[in-house]
C-alpha cells in the first residue's frame, strides 16, 4: 500500500508512531497529484513545489496534506473562485476554516477547482477549465466543490474543504465516491469564505471514511468572533465512537418524493440502505414536506440569485484583481470588468438576482421567496418531531458525460430538488457511499435537525460499517 492510499485517521496514527515521515507522505502524495493531475484536472493553484512548512508540529493534523476549494481565502496565495473577475487576487488574510486546520498542523498542496462563484453543479463553469469524474474521466464530478471532492477520490490528499450554498459538498461527494459533510448553518465559520448566498453558504469536509469527516469537524467547529451567524455554544463533540447504535430511532422517507423517478441504481442503493436501517433496530417511517417538493427549487434559486447580485457587486474592477485602465470613464470600466470578468452562468444569476429583488418587484419575488423559507423550515421542523433523521437521494442521476449537460437550465437547478432544502433550512445532511453501480460510486445522503451534526456522524459510521468504504478511484491511470 503507497502512503497516499492512507486515510485520515491512519495517516494521522502512521505520524505519530513515526512509521513514516510527514516528508515521506507528502512526496507519495506529490507523486500521485503528479501521475492523476493530466487526466483529472483538480487544481487551480499547486503549492506543493515547495517542501512542506511544517505546520505546528503538535497539533492533530501535523503534516497532513490537505487542499481547498478555491473560495476559500488563504493569505498570499491567490484566490480565484474559478473566476477571471478575481485575477491573481491575494487575500490578505486567511478564511477560519482554514487558519484552523493551519494551526493544527496541516499542509496545503492547493487550491482547487469549482463552478465559478460556486454557481453550478458540475465544475464546468470554471474560468480554469473542467475537473474530470476520477472514476471516469469522461464524466463531470459534480460541483460545485468538483475539485475538492476529485482530489480525495483520486487519492491526492486524505481530506479536503468544499462549500455548500445548494448541494455543493454533497452532490460532488456522492458522483466522486467518497463522504462529504454539509454542517449545520452556523456550525463553521464563515469568514473568509467568498461569499454566494451568505445566509446559505456553508464550510465543509470531504473524506473516505466516516471517521475522518469527524476528525476534521472537531477542528473546525469552534466558535468565530468574525462570523456573527456563527454558534456561541460550547464546541460540539465529534469524538469517534463504534458502540453508536440506530436502535429504536426513526429514519423516515420523505413521502412526496416517492412520485419522482430515480436512476435504477440510486433506487436500489435506497432499498439496501432502508434495509441497513432496519437490521440495525432503526424504525423506517414517512413524512409529508408538501411546500418542499413542491417550492423549494423556486425559493431556493430566487434567494441565491438576489444574495448573489448583492454579493457580486463587489466586484467592480477597483477592489479586488482584474480591471482595465483605459477606460474613457467608471461606467465604462465596471462594464467592461464585469462583462469580461464574469462568466455566463454567473452574469445570468446576477441579472435575473438584479431583477427579483427591484423595488417594484421586491414583494412579488424576493420576500415572497423569504416566506415560503420560513413555511419550508417549520415544515422540516414538524417532521423532525417525527423522525430522527431523513434519508434521501442526493441527485436522481448518476454523473453525466462532459459536455452533455441538459440545455434547459430549469431543468438543470432541478436536480438539486434533494440538496437545497436543506440549506434553506440550516440543516445538517450526510453524503455517504453506498457502493458502485460499475464503475461509477453511487452516494445517498442523510439529513437531520439543526445541531444534530454529530449524531449524524454516528449514524454514517453505522451505515459506512454495513456498506462498505470506498475505494481511491483509478484517476484515468
Ligand atoms: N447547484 C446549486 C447552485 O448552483 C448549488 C451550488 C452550491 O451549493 N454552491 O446554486
Amino acid at each position: 500500500m503507497e502512503l497516499y492510499e492512507l486515510n485520515l485517521n491512519d495517516v494521522i496514527e502512521g505520524l505519530k508512531a513515526k512509521r513514516f515521515s510527514p516528508s515521506e507522505l507528502y512526496a507519495s502524495c506529490k507523486q500521485r497529484i503528479d501521475t492523476c493531475e493530466p487526466n483529472i484536472h483538480a487544481f487551480i493553484t499547486r503549492t506543493d513545489d515547495t517542501q512542506p512548512q511544517t505546520g505546528n508540529d503538535g497539533g492533530i493534523f501535523a503534516g497532513v496534506p490537505t487542499v481547498l476549494k478555491d473560495n476559500l481565502c488563504t493569505k498570499g496565495i491567490r484566490t480565484t473562485a474559478a473566476s477571471r473577475i478575481l485575477g491573481d487576487w491575494k487575500p490578505p488574510y486567511d478564511a477560519t476554516a482554514w487558519k484552523y486546520l493551519r494551526e493544527a498542523g496541516a499542509v496545503l498542496m492547493g487550491k482547487v477547482n469549482m463552478d465559478e462563484f460556486a454557481m453550478g453543479s458540475t465544475c464546468g463553469n470554471s474560468a480554469f477549465g473542467p475537473t474530470h469524474n476520477p472514476h471516469d474521466i469522461s464524466r463531470v464530478p459534480g460541483g460545485s466543490s468538483g475539485g475538492s471532492a476529485a482530489a480525495v477520490s483520486a487519492g491526492y490528499v486524505p481530506f479536503s474543504l468544499g462549500s455548500d450554498t445548494g448541494g455543493s459538498i454533497r452532490q460532488p461527494a456522492s458522483f466522486c465516491g467518497v463522504y462529504g459533510f454539509k454542517p449545520t448553518y452556523g456550525m463553521v465559520s464563515r469568514y473568509g469564505l467568498i461569499s454566494y448566498g451568505s445566509s446559505l453558504d456553508q464550510i465543509g469536509p470531504f473524506a473516505r471514511t466516516v471517521r475522518d469527516l469527524q476528525l476534521v469537524m472537531s477542528v473546525l467547529a469552534q466558535y468565530d468572533p468574525m462570523d456573527s451567524s456563527c454558534f456561541r455554544e460550547k464546541n460540539p463533540d465529534f469524538t469517534h465512537r463504534e458502540d453508536v447504535s440506530l436502535k429504536g430511532k426513526r429514519v423516515a422517507l420523505v413521502k412526496e418524493f416517492q412520485d419522482f423517478t430515480l436512476d435504477a441504481p440510486i433506487a436500489e442503493a435506497m432499498t439496501r440502505t432502508r434495509k441497513v436501517l432496519e437490521d440495525e433496530g432503526a424504525i423506517i417511517a414517512e413524512v409529508s414536506l408538501p411546500v418542499v417538493a413542491r417550492y423549494a427549487v423556486a425559493c431556493y434559486y430566487a434567494l441565491a440569485m438576489s444574495e448573489a447580485h448583492t454579493n457580486l457587486e463587489r466586484y467592480d474592477g477597483v477592489r479586488y484583481g482584474y480591471t482595465v485602465t483605459d477606460a474613457a470613464g467608471v461606467k465604462e470600466m465596471f462594464e467592461r470588468v464585469r462583462s469580461y470578468g464574469f462568466g455566463s452562468e454567473v452574469k445570468s444569476r446576477i441579472i435575473a438576482g438584479t431583477c427579483l429583488t427591484e423595488p417594484s418587484r421586491c414583494d412579488e419575488y424576493y420576500v415572497a421567496a423569504t416566506k415560503v423559507r420560513t413555511l419550508i423550515a417549520q415544515e422540516f421542523a414538524r417532521a423532525f418531531g417525527e423522525t430522527d433523521y431523513i434519508l434521501q437521494p442526493v441527485t436522481p442521476s448518476l454523473p453525466h458525460r462532459i459536455g452533455e449537460e441538459d440545455e434547459d437550465e430549469m431543468k438543470v437547478y432541478e436536480t438539486d430538488l434533494y440538496t437545497l432544502p436543506v440549506n434553506l433550512a440550516g440543516l445538517p445532511g450526510l453524503s455517504f457511499f453506498t457502493g458502485y453501480a460499475g464503475n461509477l460510486p453511487v452516494g445517498l445522503q442523510l439529513i437531520g435537525p439543526r445541531w444534530s451534526d454529530s449524531g449524524l456522524l454516528d449514524a454514517g459510521v453505522i451505515l459506512e460499517r454495513h456498506l462498505g468504504s470506498p475505494k481511491i478511484a483509478n484517476g484515468g491511470i
